[in-house]
């Protein structure tokens, strides 16, 4: 079957949706992007993405200007054309094309790139995982609620993760935990659930979001703090948030096991009411 992608107003055979060799995005990250999963007929929190997608483009002065309509028209179409039930919708805004330079022309086009690719996610019930991190200090620039195509620090991070067996990294910065290397990070302690506040030293995953609102309704008591490597090893339960991960328990941090090993009832609890709710 071909494969079919969106760029530029068109659809177009996979291998034929190339970019411009001065297009910014290509020389200069100078670019935002999103990643979005579907299943069951469900675009994930679709609304959240759009709204993040327009803080990203607005902080860098991108003139992309959409419609929720339009954009989720095309994900629909890039879904029945591919025959997918299930997978990640990628978005990527680029500035445009212009000679090369670093200073930006006003009123240049944007390069808009949207693709699907299949993917299957890790659901709570008998085959729920967890898996194991490492911790590694943020190498990434400052403007970290961006949501840019600059991850050659993560990239080199991740690569790092995989050759010690480990599924990624969670980043410290400062002594504080920041995030995870692709998601937001949590830990419990006592029935109490920590997670990093909302600041330029994170991204505000729209995981993040929707699940506080969980957190909330449920009445568990959440606390918005940054906390050290030495609490995160001493937690009782640690958990990743992202689009493409969902909820994703953390069994070992370096050497440390958490919860001996297990995946932590308040876990399975908050990733069963998440689920239920994505599937609505
Ligand atoms: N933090 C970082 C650095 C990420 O790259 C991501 C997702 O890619 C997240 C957090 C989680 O964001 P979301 O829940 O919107 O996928």
């Amino acid at each position: 079957m071909t494969k079919i992608a969106f760029i530029n107003s068109r659809y177009k055979n996979f291998n034929d949706a190339t970019i411009h060799i001065e297009d910014r995005g290509f020389q200069f990250a100078d670019s935002v992007y999103e990643v979005i999963s579907f299943f069951n007929k469900n675009l994930i929190d679709l609304k959240l993405h759009f709204l993040r997608l327009r803080y990203s483009l607005n902080e860098l002065d991108i003139q992309y200007n959409f419609t929720d309509e339009k954009l989720t028209k095309i994900f629909w179409k890039l879904i029945r054309f591919n025959s997918l039930k299930s997978g990640i919708i990628y978005l990527q805004i680029t500035r445009g094309v212009q000679p090369r330079s670093h200073a930006y022309k006003h009123k240049i086009k944007p390069t808009v790139v949207i693709y699907t690719q299949k993917k299957t996610f890790n659901i709570p019930g008998n085959k729920f995982t967890g898996v194991n991190v490492i911790t590694h200090e943020d190498l990434r620039w400052s403007r970290k609620d961006i949501k840019t195509v600059n991850l050659l620090p993560n990239i080199l991070i991740e690569n790092l993760a995989h050759k010690k067996n480990a599924y990624t990294a969670i980043l410290i910065k400062n002594n504080k935990i920041t995030e995870g290397n692709h998601s937001n990070i949590w830990i419990v302690k006592n029935n109490n659930i920590f997670t990093h506040p909302i600041n330029i030293d994170i991204l505000k995953g729209v995981t993040r979001t929707t699940l506080i609102s969980i957190i909330k309704k449920c009445g568990f008591k959440l606390i918005e703090k940054n906390f050290t490597k030495k609490q995160l090893y001493n937690s009782d339960e640690i958990f990743l948030t992202s689009s493409t991960g969902l909820i994703t328990p953390i069994l070992k941090v370096d050497s440390k096991l958490i919860n001996k090993g297990k995946i932590g009832n308040i876990t399975i609890q908050l990733a069963i009411l998440y689920f239920k709710l994505i599937l609505k």
